[in-house]
């Protein structure tokens, strides 16, 4: 075990580092804070659980370029392994408030074929929100090629299975501070 912290002995490689993280949603609030400056209050809606990392760092980052935001948390399940593109998504958390009439921006951990998000999309649109922005930490190859419209994006990065601050596997390694690869022998020990 190095330095004492468990994880780090099954991580193969890390592909976005804390501080990469650091820097670039304190870039992307400030694109939000000057994109929603008359905004009076911008309503985040995250993903539980994978994006209450990003959703705490981003919303703090938000902040402190002057913007006050309220926070909102849906948490969903698709059917199977893959939501489809027919909406086949149940919520296991819905909105606790009416979000009529409001700028949302989702936050979002990592957005892959981008099935869950074009449902959620449609969802918040059919709650009756003014607009709603995404903002997403990773985004994978597969989710250019889908019409799914992430005005933020954090890093692009490659189509492999990630963990770490927020994502998980088998529900570990979302308390690391970074993102990164496990080591084929944890797949193998699951
Ligand atoms: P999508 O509908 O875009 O294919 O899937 C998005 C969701 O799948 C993410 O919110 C996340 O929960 C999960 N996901 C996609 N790629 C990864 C990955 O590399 N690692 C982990 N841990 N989860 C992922």
């Amino acid at each position: 075990m190095a330095d004492g912290i468990w994880y780090e002995d099954d991580i193969a490689r890390v592909v976005v580092t804390e501080e990469q993280i650091r820097v670039k949603t304190e870039e992307l609030a400030k694109q939000v804070a000057a994109d929603y400056a008359t905004v009076e209050r911008v309503l985040l809606v995250g993903v539980l659980k994978g994006a209450v990392m990003f959703m705490a760092d981003f919303a703090r980052a938000l902040g402190r370029c002057g913007r006050p935001v309220e926070l909102e948390f849906m948490a969903v399940s698709s059917y199977g392994q893959r939501a489809t593109s027919s909406g086949v998504v149940r919520i296991l958390k819905d909105l606790d408030r009416d979000i009529a009439g409001r700028r949302v921006i989702v936050v979002e951990d990592i957005v892959d074929s981008g099935l869950t998000l074009s449902w959620l999309l449609r969802y918040l649109a059919s709650r009756s929100a003014a607009t709603v922005d995404v903002v997403a930490l990773l985004r994978k190859p597969d989710a250019i090629q889908v019409q799914v419209p992430v005005k933020y994006v954090g890093f692009d990065i490659p189509n492999e299975f990630v963990v770490g601050y927020g994502l998980d596997f088998a529900e570990g390694y979302r308390e690391l501070p970074y993102v990164g690869v496990l080591k084929p022998g944890v797949y193998a020990r699951a």
